[in-house]
């Protein structure tokens, strides 16, 4: 069994560190080993990163920008292979893999804007002869650590970014699929950027403790589960660190009676069974409005759930590949269990699912829970897996009163034909990205992700305009060339025009 290395200052390392085995969730078996690092070698990361960043400060913007957009050709080349590396360890199908690899390219491209999103603001004469201008310099060294949902996009998310802004970076994968990462990172350098500039480390909490610790650090992007996001925040920004934390979700859909459920139930299905459900922005409540929007849902949603296409992520034409450990498999199966127990109508059981020919994978079927309430553990929690919970209620007032009272609120959509009501519904509610009658409303590029309440901490949302800003530091400039012949007396009152 092939282990996978750390990449510290262009190179790959082994260095007797802790191991744990990475998993094919399809078959069940392990097919990695992952080296785990110690704080020495995050050191080693770090103190490289800190040798490559005076020069790497220096270079001038469109030249950075010229590394990432053959970063971008080689990612496009490459697309068929990644997209195998992140379904063979994620189990996610081929399609949705090469999906999340273009979603990612777009902040490649975006991070190609560079000497335009860098650019500054200037102004003449502010007072005689005194011109002032706005700078954005680099942090120094930033550090990312993510979750495995999104191997390929979010550290993309984050790295493209900080390098083009003239950052050194750090990256600490999640531990579940950490190839597709690695190879990803091993291309960026394949473009030219200078060794050093990014590094991977692989690891666990002891990886990530010590890049917290790390005084040289000056920034931490973080995406996973809330309470791993609300430790780093606080143990960060105790540590004087720019810290931008997303955490978890439970995304609620909205169908009005007036609806087009065809499409709506079209939308439901890709955005509550893509990925197995394993996506932050995934919904997994379906609020209905009235009875009718309910028994309708119901009543077309069973037959397509219980037809999902099911089978090892990496054949194609499939709709759903397994879950990414048997122990996610375990918990959402548990779920299903409390939710039964608590009074919810399972509607369709997708437990105890047997692939043929991978038998030991991690595999759960759909499934369908209607007449779920508040208080259920069920519509509580983040379940994260193929799980659709269905509740009903009387008026949009209300719909919208239960999303605003959730503490998540990463995503929401609306599915409606009454302009009235979406423009309603995008004012008032306290969610930080909505869609009307888009089902996953996670932003282009060139706009930033983030969501409200329990589901980010801290002030900036990731990539697009809140990146640039994350990842670097205004300096502000005033400049007088004062006139030769001229001689300015002391001013003891506070400089106004
Ligand atoms: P996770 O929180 O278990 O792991 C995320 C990262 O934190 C990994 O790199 C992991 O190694 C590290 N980590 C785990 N335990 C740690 C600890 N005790 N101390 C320090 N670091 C630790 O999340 P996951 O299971 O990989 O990903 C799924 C979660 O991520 C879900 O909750 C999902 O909603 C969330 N997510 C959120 C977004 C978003 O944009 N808001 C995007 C993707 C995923």
């Amino acid at each position: 069994m092939s282990t996978i290395q750390h990449l510290i200052n262009g190179d790959l390392v082994s260095s007797g560190d802790r191991t744990a085995d990475v998993f094919n969730p399809s078959t069940g078996q392990a097919i990695r080993k992952l080296q785990l690092a110690s704080r020495e070698t995050v050191q080693l990361a770090i103190d490289a990163a800190k040798a490559a960043f005076p020069a790497w400060r220096k270079t001038p913007a469109a030249k950075r920008a010229q590394v990432m957009f053959r970063f971008k050709q080689l990612l496009e080349q490459n697309e068929a292979k990644i997209a195998q590396m992140i379904s063979e360890e994620h189990g996610k199908t081929l399609e949705d893999a090469a999906g999340e690899l273009k979603r990612g390219i777009e902040n490649v491209e975006f991070a190609c804007a560079a000497p335009e999103v860098l650019k500054g603001e200037y102004s003449r004469n502010v007072g005689p002869n005194i011109d002032a201008w706005s700078d954005f310099q680099p942090l120094g060294i930033v550090a990312g650590i993510t979750p495995f949902n999104f191997p390929a996009m979010v550290p993309l998310w984050m790295y493209p970014l900080a390098i083009v802004c003239g950052n050194c970076f750090i990256l600490k994968p999640s531990e579940r699929d950490p190839s597709s990462t690695l190879y990803i990172a091993q291309l960026l350098l394949e473009a030219g950027l200078p060794a050093g500039v990014l590094n991977v480390v692989h690891g666990d909490k002891v990886a990530v403790d010590a890049l917290i610790e790390a005084p040289e650090v000056k920034a931490l992007s973080f995406v996973g589960s809330t309470p791993i996001a609300e430790y780093i925040y606080s143990e960060g920004t105790r540590r004087g660190k720019r810290v931008q934390a997303l955490g978890g979700a439970k995304n609620h859909a909205v169908l009005m009676p007036d609806a087009d459920l065809d499409n709506a139930v079209s939308a439901l299905m890709g955005a509550a069974y893509g990925s197995c459900g394993e996506r932050c922005m995934a919904i997994s409540v379906a609020v209905c409005v009235g009875d009718q929007v309910a028994d309708a849902l119901v009543a077309k949603l069973t037959p397509q759930i219980k037809s999902l296409k099911i089978g090892a992520g990496t054949s194609c034409g499939l709709d759903m590949g397994p879950l990414v450990t048997a122990q996610a498999r375990d918990k959402v199966s548990g779920y299903v269990d409390d939710g039964e127990q608590a009074g919810a109508k399972l509607v369709v059981d997708g437990r105890g699912l047997s692939v043929s020919g991978n038998e030991e994978g991690f595999f759960l079927g759909g499934c369908l829970f209607d007449h779920v309430t508040p208080q259920m553990r069920i519509y509580k929690e983040e379940i994260f897996g193929p799980v659709l919970c269905i509740v009903r209620v009387e008026s949009l007032e209300q719909a919208m009163q239960l999303i605003n009272d959730h503490e998540y609120g990463n995503g929401t959509c609306i599915f409606t034909r009454d302009g009235e009501a979406a423009r309603l519904f995008c004012d008032e509610i306290e969610v930080g990205m909505v869609g009307v009658n888009v089902p996953l409303p996670v932003p282009v590029a060139y706009h930033s992700f983030g969501g409200w309440k329990r589901s980010l901490f801290g002030d900036l949302h990731a990539y697009g305009p809140d990146g640039v800003r994350f990842y670097t530091r205004r300096k502000a400039i005033t400049q007088r060339w004062p006139q030769r012949a001229s001689h300015e007396a002391s001013q003891f009152a506070f400089p106004s025009l």
